[in-house]
């Protein structure tokens, strides 16, 4: 059970350039054409203006620990427990999920500066976050 292999997401036709990015360990966000929001996730149409015209923008990978929860429950044999789930304030604004590793990882307070990392698994690299000790 172990061995089993980690569920990786499945792009579509509109996350695809984002998954993409991931594999050369960019973190992308759109950036609205019309009004400069920069969004996630992503999707077809800017929340702000509706507007359909946007670029992909490479972000510092650089945030905050806005909330988080510490996993202890296993759901699936290759998530191994207890892990902790953040949710991060990025510096370009939007808020990303994902896991955080590294010193107090198990306890983290809000606010913590963090950077992003890549986990290689063998189908899609995914960010992780950990400690960034040049911005506290
Ligand atoms: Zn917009």
């Amino acid at each position: 059970m172990q061995d089993l292999p980690r569920p990786v997401p499945r792009g579509d036709r509109d996350t695809a350039p984002f998954w993409e990015a991931q594999r050369e360990h960019r973190l992308t966000f759109q950036r609205c054409s019309n009004c400069n929001e920069v969004r996630y996730p992503v999707g077809p149409m800017c929340p702000e203006c509706r507007s359909f015209e946007f670029e992909w923008i490479e972000s510092s990978g650089r945030g905050t620990v806005y909330s988080f929860t510490v996993v202890r429950h296993q759901t699936h044999p290759a998530f191994a427990v207890p892990y902790t789930v953040a949710l991060v304030e990025m510096e370009e604004g939007p808020r990303l999920i994902a896991e955080l590793k590294g010193d107090g990882a198990a306890s983290p307070e809000i606010g913590t500066a963090v950077k992003v990392e890549w986990v290689d698994h063998p189908k899609q690299p995914l960010p992780v976050f950990v400690p960034d000790q040049e911005q506290s």
